[in-house]
């Protein structure tokens, strides 16, 4: 076949150590995509109803779509897909590194892992040589030192490699799986569920090219892009200061979290956390994922004071948010040395930083005290605080052995009123944007379909003026600042759009900040592809994804009861830029009812189903 695809699944069975090869149907491709689409479908048809997450039954599913295989700039992506333990249901990370192309150069669009070993174990496959690798004696060693074994013993540093660490192994919720030690597949817990699986790490080189429909019209199109997103990302400095120049902007527009969304204004903070401060202090330099020329990851280097050198990848911004201005720690070298540990420690720095301050704000409650931490003062701002919790929480250990199962989990042993001041959407902690001042995120988090997430949605750079996609009506002016109108229409494009670009698979940054126009992906699509998708096939396809997606969601018990926004998210700020605003909740849920064609319940309609292709 020459549509970019392989049309072929590697499935691994943990439980009877078994190996097989199955072919994908074409069909499926068509409908589903790949990456976090036809992963979602996959888990649709395979995993039961409200499966434990740790079940040997639920699966782990490292998907690929058709732009892995060639060098595409932002096509080093894939998609990580199970069922989640922080909410019981759909969950999806991404990341990017060598590891997504190097599954596709091993000939497999898809690896599905089944079942549980019951001794620690790691994959190592280089294309058609598929082993089930002993692992024991990387128990207990953090990511990188797991990554730097692996290659050790296989004496092949081209092996891309993702891998969990304590918090993983110890099923942890809110474990990450790490790869090639310098990009993060956070959100969602994934990495807890390897480590059910007794899976420590997935290693893959591959040494073949999938065929592609017309080899010379992507190249040319490969090589125009290229050029032009590095020239954008030069002009307008996302290279240089990557996503840590948002701190500043997002402060003053009441969109980053400060004192766990309890404080409204802060921009000395974000001032010293973000760009340009943090380049020159954290010595700041751009590092990419393969292929990639804008390069928003940051490598950094810092030599003093000695508690903190290190030199490795920096925090971005929604690790200064929720380390930073979330805990009022203003200290970049501090943020980093506490990323630099959650990723040592496998844990998804978002969610860890939710979980400090929350803790944070329970002791300033007196909800718990230091008879709770071990003498530890839970105080605002204090650095110290954040390490000694981060090492419990990763490790399971003391008093952040509480968070294990969550944060929402944990309010529940704190104190019946702690669960009030959760933010989390299904259970899934908050990202570093705050739904009061961008309120197209009111109903992008409250119906996300793996919990509280902007990067499920993205609308909140259509409304700062970030980006915008006029070829599916994201125009500028479309929505004002805390006016209903279209806020609903521009959180369900924004939806269906990154589910799209979850299952391509495709980075986000290539046409936000990198200036890709969306018919250029579609034309890239189709020189892979050869399948002669319209703007309107594709969008159509993001639907259908997202729609699967919510089918999950549903059969795993949440309905339109549950489409809610915690109760930070509807007081208003006392000063700043949403200075006494709240989304008009109930009507943007109205509106976003109507558009997406769901009944009373928050389930699609047999129209909606029926216009989709979707049965349920
Ligand atoms: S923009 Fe950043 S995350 Fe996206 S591919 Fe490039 S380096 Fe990776």
């Amino acid at each position: 076949m020459r549509n970019g695809y392989w049309q072929k699944l590697l499935r691994v069975d943990l439980t009877n150590k078994k190996t097989s090869v199955e072919p994908i149907a074409e069909e499926d491709l068509k409908r589903f995509i790949g990456g976090a689409g036809l992963a979602a479908e996959i888990l649709r048809r395979e995993v039961p109803a409200k499966i434990d997450p740790y079940d040997p039954k639920n699966l782990v599913i490292f998907g690929t779509g058709p732009f892995q295989g060639p060098p595409i700039a932002g096509g080093a992506k894939f998609s990580i897909v199970g069922i989640s333990p922080v909410t019981g249901t759909f969950g999806d990370t991404a990341a990017g590194a060598d590891w997504g192309p190097s599954l596709k150069d091993a000939g497999y669009d898809m690896l599905v892992i089944e079942g549980a070993s019951k001794t620690p174990v790691y994959l190592h496959i280089v294309d058609d040589r598929v082993e089930i690798r002993e692992a024991s004696n990387l128990t207990g060693m953090d990511t990188y030192e797991t990554i730097d074994a692996i290659h050790k013993e296989t004496v092949d540093k081209e092996l891309s490699i993702a891998a969990i660490g304590p918090a993983g192994e110890k099923q942890v919720a809110i474990a990450c799986i790490v790869v090639d030690k310098h990009s993060f597949a956070g959100r969602c817990g994934l990495g807890a569920v390897m480590g059910s699986k007794g899976l420590k790490a997935v290693a893959v080189r591959g040494t073949q090219t999938a065929e592609m429909s017309d080899p010379d019209k992507a190249k040319e199109l490969i090589g125009q892009y290229q050029k032009q997103i590095l020239a954008t990302v030069k002009e307008n400095e996302f290279r240089v200061h990557g996503t840590t120049a948002l701190c500043e902007s997002a402060e003053a527009l009441g969109d980053m979290p400060i004192k766990y969304w309890e404080q409204d204004v802060w921009p000395e903070g974000a001032k010293k956390l973000g760009a340009p401060n943090y380049t020159k202090v954290l010595n700041a330099k751009p590092y990419s994922c393969k292929f990639c020329p804008v390069g928003c990851h940051r490598k950094i280097k810092i030599t003093e004071p000695a508690e903190y050198a290190q030199e490795g990848i920096g925090p971005e911004y929604e690790t200064l948010g929720m380390m930073g201005t979330n805990l009022l720690i203003d200290d970049p070298k501090a943020v980093a040395q506490g990323n630099d540990m959650a990723n040592g420690l496998g844990l998804d720095t978002i969610s860890a930083g939710a979980m400090v301050g929350f803790a944070m704000e329970c002791f300033e409650k007196e909800w718990i005290t230091a008879q709770d931490t071990d003498g530890l003062e839970l105080k605002w701002g204090d650095p110290k605080v954040l390490f000694a919790l981060l090492e419990q929480i990763g490790k399971k250990e003391g008093f952040g052995a509480i968070f294990w199962e969550g944060t929402l989990p944990a309010a529940e042993k704190i104190n019946p009123e702690a669960i009030e001041i959760v933010a989390h959407c299904k259970g899934l902690d908050f990202p570093s944007h705050d739904a009061r001042s961008c309120i197209s995120l009111a109903p992008t988090y409250a119906t996300g379909t793996r919990g509280a997430c902007h990067f499920r949605g993205g609308c909140e750079d259509v409304e700062m003026g970030g980006f915008f996609i006029p070829e599916i009506g994201i125009k500028e002016g479309m929505v004002k600042f805390f006016e209903r109108e279209n806020q609903s229409l521009l959180a369900a494009k924004c939806q269906d759009y990154f589910a799209l670009l979850n299952s391509l698979v495709l980075c986000a940054f290539m046409v936000d900040g990198g200036d890709m126009p969306f018919s250029g992906v579609k034309d890239l699509f189709n020189a892979i592809t050869g399948w002669d998708y319209s703007i309107e096939d594709l969008m159509d396809a993001g639907e259908r994804i997202f729609t699967v997606q919510r089918l999950i969601n549903i059969r795993d018990g949440y309905n339109a009861a549950t489409d809610v926004l915690p109760k930070k998210m509807l007081q208003p700020a006392k000063e700043g830029f949403r200075a006494g605003k709240v989304p008009p909740f109930k009507e943007l849920m109205e509106d976003y009812y109507n558009l997406r064609g769901w009944d009373e319940n928050g389930e699609p309609s047999q129209g909606t189903m029926d216009r989709l292709g979707l049965t349920k």
